[in-house]
Parts: C-alpha cells; structure tokens; sequence
C-alpha cells in the first residue's frame, strides 16, 4: 500500500511543481519600439520575441536569433547579450534545457550589477534551467544572487517566486525543514502582494510537506485554505488536484469512504477540465479506496480503467502502479494465477522502461556531441590549432559517451537481474501462499474425519448403552416374574432375588456413570478435598473387591502392595480416589484371565504414585492413547462377556485431573498392562505404624489359594519367625517342612519332593547363598524365594546371582509373599 500513496503522491506533486514555476516567469521585456534605424528593427525583433515568448515560444526564439545575427554583424554587443537571454529564456520554454543554460550563460558573462533587473531576470532563468537540469546546488546559488538584485530594484513579486522556487529545491532534495521555511518566507510576501495563485501553491506545497511528515491535521489546513482561493478563482483543475491530496490524507486516516468521496469529485472536475492525467491518477486513487474497504470488483474495474488511461497516454508511472495495485488486488482475492501474470506485465514494463531511459539518456549524451561537434566546425576555420583541441575534446566525449553508455548497458544489465530475482522470490511466495492454503484444507480434512469418527463413536455408545440398560432390565423382569409362581422353593427364590438385586446394582452403576460423565463434561462436578490415610483406603479397597472376586467369579488373585510400616495421610477426595481405582481394579479383573493383580502405592519425590498391575490381555500400543476417550472400547471377547459402555476410563481420566493428577497407562499385548496415577501429595504425612507380623499372619486370608498337593521348605532359624510363617501359609493347606539351618534344607531337598523353599539368608552352618546354590545344582527347577533384610544393599543381587527366583524384604509383607509364592509355584515345576 505504501508504494502506492507515494505514487499518487507524485501528481500532487508535480501539479504543485508548476504552479511554483509558471509563476515564476519574469516580467515581460519592454522596450522603446522604433523601426526607424536598424538598430530599432532590433529592438523591435526583441520586443516581438517577448511578446511570443508565452505562447509561441518557437517565434520568440526566432525573433531574439534574426536579432543576435544582426547585433553580431554590426558589433551591439549588449543588445546581442539581451537577444541571448530571450534565446535562453525561448529555450527554457521549449524545454530545451542544455540550449537553454549555454545561451543563459553567454548573456550572463556580458552584464554587470549595474544592469541589476536584467541580470536578476537573467539569474533567475539560469537556477530555473538548472533545476530542471538536477544541477541543484547551481540553481540554489543562482536563485540567491537573483533575490539581492531584485531587493535592490524592490521587485517582491519575484522575490517571492525566487524563495519559493528554492522552496521546491529543498523539496526535491528531501529536507523538508528547509523547503518549508522557503515556502514561508515566499508565503508571506504573496500574502501582503495578494498574488492569490501564488498563495494557493504554497499552500498545496505546505500541504504535502506537512502530509509527508504525517502531521495530517496541518497538511488538512492547507489544503482547505488552498481549496477556498482556487475556488475563488474558479481554478477547477487545481480544486480537483486538492481533492485528491485531501483524499490521500484521509486514505492514511483509514476514512476510506471520505476518501474515496473526495477521489470521485477530483476525477468529476477533471473531467470537466478534461485533464486526463489527473482523471487517470484519480481513477487509480478510487481503486485504492475501495481496495481498502475491501470491495474487489470495483477497485478492480477502477485500476483497469486507469491503466487503460495510462496506457493511452503512454504515463509509464500509472502503467506500474496499476499493475502492481492489480497484483496485489488478486494476491489478496487468492486469485494466485492473475497476480502472478499482472506481476510479470509489471516487470517487463519497468525493464522496458529503464531501456528506454537508458535510450534517452545515451540520445542526449549524443545531442550533446553533435553540438559540441557543430562547434567545432564554426570555428574550425579560427586556427588549426584550435580545431585540434576541438577534435580531442571531440574524443574525450566519444570516450565519456562509450564508457557511459558502457555503464547504463551494465546498470540495465544488473536491474534485469534484480528484477528476474525478485519475480523469482515473488514465485516462491506466492508458492508458500499455496502451501499454506494446501495445509489449512489438510486440516478442515482432519477435523471432519474427527467430527466423522466422534459420530460413530457416539452411534457405537448409543448401541452399546441400549444393550447394557435392556441387559438387567430384562433380568429384573424376568426374575421379578418368576417370584410369582406359586410353590417356589425358599432357595430358588433367594437366588432370583440376588439376580434382581445384582442387576439393579449394575443399573445404579451405569447411571452413576452417566451421570459422572455428564457433569465432568458441564464441569458440575465439585470435589471435597479432606484428610485421607490411603493405607487404610487401599486396605478397604482390597477387602471390597475380595469379595466381589469370590461373588463373581475373577479368575485372578487380587494383592495389595503396601508399606507395611507406615501410613499415608494426604488431602485429597477420598471417594473419587476410590472411584477411580475401582475402575481400573474391576477392569483389571475384567481383562484378566490368569494371574495376579497387583495394586498399590508408592512414595516418590513427584508425589504419590498408585498403580494397578495386571497380566491380562494387554493393550497395543497405538491403542494406549485412545482408550481414555469417552465412548471408546477396543473390541474384544471379554468386553462382550462383561459388558461396559467405555466411560470407565474417561470417567477417572477426568477425575485425576480435577484431581490435579495424571493417569497413563503402560502396556504389553499378550503380557498385561498397568495404569498409573500420579497425585500430588499435599500436605503429604507419613505416620509410623506399629507392625506385628503375628497379627498380619492372623489377618492374611490365606484360604484365598488352594496349595494341597503342594510341599513348601521353609528354612529359618528363628523361632518366632517360622511360627508366623507357619501360621500364615498353613491357611493355603500346604505342606510345611521346616530347616533349621542351610545344610539341613538341602539334605531334606535331597530326600523330598518340594514345590518351593523359602530361603533365609542368614543362618547357622551353610548360609542361604551356599543352600541356595546346593539345592540348584540338585535341582534346578525348585522355585526359591530369598527372605533379605534391608541392612546390606547388595543382598539382592548376590541372591538373585546363587540362583534365587525372587526376593522378599524383611520384615515380611505376607500378602506379598503369598502372591509370589503363588506365581512361582505355577510358573515353574520342580519336577519337570
Ligand atoms: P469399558 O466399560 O468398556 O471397560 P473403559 O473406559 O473402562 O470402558 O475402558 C475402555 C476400553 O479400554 C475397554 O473397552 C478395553 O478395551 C480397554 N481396557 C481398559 N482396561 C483394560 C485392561 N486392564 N486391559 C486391557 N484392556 C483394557
């Protein structure tokens, strides 16, 4: 968008331009007309040649040339001095700068401060032929020295026009500081000398300073104050110009609909004027309003028909904003292919447009040559010695001009590169702009293939809960119907209300769990954060699901891992704790055809760590993820067996994290998985408890395994020690043989059939290292458990390398030992 002001910038700025300078034209030359005496003809030819001079600059020219001849002829040097300031001046009107300055310059050698109007007048057309030359530094001086001889002759008007020409130096050379105080000073006085066209100009000019600098409210001023003159003086094409300079402002000012208000009246007036250059620019300032509001088919229509316009009149610049505003237009429309080939049009016209000014620049050089050439051929009948100079002169430019248009090849040359290079970046953006959209659809793809699969996640669920609510419905009726019959026996009748009963339970479930979900998802559900002493909940977990493992019929051992000497107090809900570890225990059992389940906690420095351990069927790994979603079951016998709606898993996923927790799970197929939570432990306590074995002997449900047939060693030598032992694993109705010390546990190896020895290490003459290594070499398939104290860190590994199975630390978890003991005395078979 930048680019574009500054271009429209441009025609408020040449308009400008010349205002300054057309008012800069001198006072037209009068002098005595007598046709009397030769000397009259010339004074008449002058007077003719300033009288044409406006309007046909050609016959001025002529006019003040038949004069010089004269004056040459008959020696008037002066008049021939005053002849070579019209040629000049003519020149300067014609355009014909270098002309211009060369005749200039003659006339300024013969005159003389004492002639202060004409030499004013003279330096005056000198700094307003340099300045079209870009010779600025010449211009400023020249302006100067023409202002202190018009003070001498009290001329403000041109005072004013000179300060207000070196104004537009300043402002060609961007210090805008200085061009503003110029065009003050040059204000000033136009304001006490009422020249109201003047006034008006600098006003424009003032204006776009102050635009430039961004200080919109003073450039508005400006402009509106420039407006109320030109419109006194019914300057129509100048009212148009303002109106798009005010147009521009408001086009910084995001006041786009003004803008393109004030835009429309410019091109109206142009119209009017039929000035076709400011109905092109115009048109091209409406598209940019309208680009801003984002109305394309209007900017669109309004940039054509302006580069339609510029092209008829053959305005390079309105050719290129066009075709870059065209781009951009598409660029943003999307429509990629369009801008690239606007892009493309844009690029060959600028390269054209710098050969051309290469052309023109190497046309001028050339100009300047065949001058300098037809110079020399003047005075070449003067001396041969001056001819010679002449000639070399002559080569000299030759070679500026070859080494010149040498460097011009070569700086189109690198311009055609930087622009094939930027074409190329351009490509690759607008490339990445394809990439970029290829993307956004790949991820609408994905979110629909989402929103899809939710879809039939949610038909699955609806399935799946229709049969889980009909399932005990069915049975409560159908049990319910039963009791009716008349006669039926007192036991029948117990067991088709426990039938009724259990199916209303597992109703009350799936409705809790509903409910559960529903206010998880609303985040209704409020948690009640208080003390709990999860050893004790563990515990009472364990209790409760004994049972119901006994009452339905889990073919897996359920065992608790837990500290046995400390309890842990936290605060935390115990009842959604509880919730969630029952999910994943009942999972357990569900999804668990032989083996242990193992749950538990443990202390660790990130907080408490419970995990649910089991050797069922696992879950894939691709699948670990998912399983946490709502609704979502992967598909398998067991399922089907023992129902279940998916909810479980969301259920305690969400809980944890109100909980302020993580769960995850880690899993093999085939092996077995195990769920972890991690709660932080706040206020996380630690009491001592006072432990006595004998009573958790007491306590251990033994007659949860059924080991008959089997034959455990135990070797201790303290009393007490196998007294607990014996207590607790005579409830499994094994066969107890008891070792005092290690040589005698591996003669009774020797002599009977044992199913497992449990090992103390410590003991009177073979220690169990060496019993351990004796009884393997017997045989190596009897299963071993170390009984190990935690007083030397290396006694684990030192067992585990004389050939035990396993290891248990003393003093002993006799829960835990069971559930070894149980897994070893399946897994291995001594007499195999
Ligand atoms: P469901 O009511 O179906 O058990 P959940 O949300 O509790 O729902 O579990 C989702 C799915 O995760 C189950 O359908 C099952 O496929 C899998 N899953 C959960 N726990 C286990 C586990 N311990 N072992 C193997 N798969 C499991």
């Amino acid at each position: 968008m930048v680019r574009r002001i500054g271009i429209i910038l441009g025609l408020s700025f040449c308009v400008s331009l010349f205002h300054g300078l057309t008012n800069g034209i001198p006072d037209s030359f009068t002098t005595g007309v007598n046709r009397a005496t030769l000397s009259d003809s010339v004074d008449y030819l002058l007077h003719l040649s300033s009288v044409n001079m406006d309007r046909y600059p050609e016959h001025a020219f002529t006019n003040a040339s038949v004069a010089s001849q004269i004056c040459s002829k008959n020696g008037w040097d002066e008049k021939k001095a005053l002849a070579c300031k019209f040629m000049g001046e003519a020149k300067l009107e014609l355009e014909d700068y270098y002309q211009a300055e060369k005749y200039l310059s003659d006339a300024l050698s013969y005159f003389t401060e004492e002639t202060p109007k004409i030499l004013g007048d003279i330096y005056y057309l000198l700094a307003k032929t340099e300045y079209y030359l870009a010779e600025y530094q010449e211009a400023n001086l020249h302006y100067r020295s023409a202002i202190d001889l018009f003070q001498k002759t009290n001329n403000h008007r041109k005072i004013a026009n000179a300060y207000q020409n070196i104004g537009l130096i300043y402002h060609e050379l961007d210090d805008l500081e200085n061009a503003t105080l110029y065009y003050k000073k040059s204000l000033a006085i136009n304001e006490v000398i009422e020249n109201d066209t003047n006034t008006a100009g600098l006003y424009q000019n003032l204006g776009i300073i102050y635009y430039n600098n961004d200080d919109f409210e003073t450039a508005l001023d400006y402009y509106e104050k420039s407006v109320h003159i030109y419109r006194e003086l019914a300057d129509t094409q100048n009212i148009a110009t303002t109106f798009s300079n005010i147009g521009l402002i408001q086009l910084k000012q995001m006041n786009y609909e003004e803008a393109y208000d004030n835009f429309k009246r410019s091109y109206e007036l142009f119209l009017q004027t039929n000035f076709r250059l400011g109905q092109m620019w115009a048109l091209h300032n409406m598209g940019s309003a309208r680009l801003w509001q984002r109305k394309f088919d209007q900017a669109e229509e309004y940039y054509n028909k302006s580069l339609e316009q510029a092209r008829e009149l053959h305005i390079p610049e309105g050719i290129l904003s066009n075709l870059d505003a065209l781009t951009e237009l598409n660029a943003q429309l999307g429509k990629f292919e369009e801008a690239y080939y606007y892009q493309q049009d844009y690029t060959h016209m600028r390269d054209s447009i710098k050969a051309l000014e290469s052309k023109e620049k190497i046309a001028e050089l050339e100009t300047l040559y065949q001058l300098q050439a037809q110079e020399e051929k003047l005075n070449e009948s003067l001396t041969t010695i001056k001819r010679h100079k002449t000639q070399r002169i002559g080569l000299i430019v030759i070679l500026i001009i070859i080494t010149v248009a040498a460097f011009l090849i070569y700086l189109a040359y690198r311009k055609k590169k930087n622009a094939e290079v930027a074409i190329y970046s351009r490509k690759l953006d607008l490339e990445n702009v394809l990439v970029e959209k290829d993307k956004e659809l790949e991820l609408q793809k994905m979110e629909l293939q989402i929103a899809e699969e939710s879809d039939k996640l949610k038909s699955a669920f609806l399935a799946n809960m229709s049969h889980e609510l009909r399932t005990p419905m069915n049975a409560i009726i159908a049990f319910s119907n039963f009791l009716r019959e008349p006669d039926l026996p007192e036991t029948k009748k117990e067991e088709y209300l426990d039938h009724i009963t259990s199916a209303g339970e597992s109703l009350l479930r799936l409705i809790d769990d509903i409910i559960d979900i529903a206010k998880l998802e609303s985040k209704q559900l409020k948690i009640s954060i208080g003390p709990v002493n999860i050893s004790r909940m563990l515990r009472e977990l364990k209790k409760l699901f004994a049972k119901l493992k006994i009452k339905n019929d889990y073919p897996a051992n359920l065992v608790l891992s837990v500290d046995p000497y400390h309890d842990y107090i936290v605060n935390t809900d115990v009842l959604r704790l509880k919730q969630i570890l029952s999910n994943l225990i009942e999972n357990a059992f569900k999804y668990t055809q032989r083996g242990v389940i193992e749950f538990g906690v443990e202390n660790t420095t990130e907080g408490l760590l419970f995990f649910v351990r089991d050797t069922g069927i696992g879950i894939a790994k691709e699948k670990q993820e998912k399983i946490f979603d709502r609704f979502s079951q992967l598909e398998s016998e067991l399922n089907r067996r023992y129902g279940g709606t998916g909810l479980g898993l969301a259920i305690s996923r969400n809980l944890t994290e109100l909980l302020g927790g993580k769960i995850w799970v880690e899993s093999e197929p085939g092996k077995g998985s195990t769920f972890f939570i991690r709660i932080p432990a706040n206020d996380f306590r630690m009491v001592e408890i006072a432990y006595d074995p004998a009573n958790a002997a007491k306590l251990i449900k033994g007659n949860e395994y059924n080991w008959k047939e089997k034959t455990i060693l135990v070797a201790e030598d303290e009393e007490l020690n196998f007294k607990v032992l014996n207590s607790c694993l005579s409830k499994t109705r094994a066969k107890i043989l008891r070792a005092a010390d290690g040589e005698s546990a591996v003669n009774i190896c020797k002599k009977h059939k044992i199913d497992l020895v449990l090992m103390d290490i410590q003991m009177p003459i073979m220690d169990g290292y060496e019993a351990t290594l004796r009884i393997k070499a017997i045989n190596k398939n009897i299963p071993i458990i170390a009984q190990t104290s935690f007083a030397m860190s290396n006694e684990k590994e030192k067992c585990l390398e004389a050939g035990c199975d396993d290891y248990i630390s003393k003093p002993l978890d006799l829960e835990r030992l069971l559930s070894i003991i149980d897994r070893l005395i399946h897994q291995k078979s001594p007499n195999a």
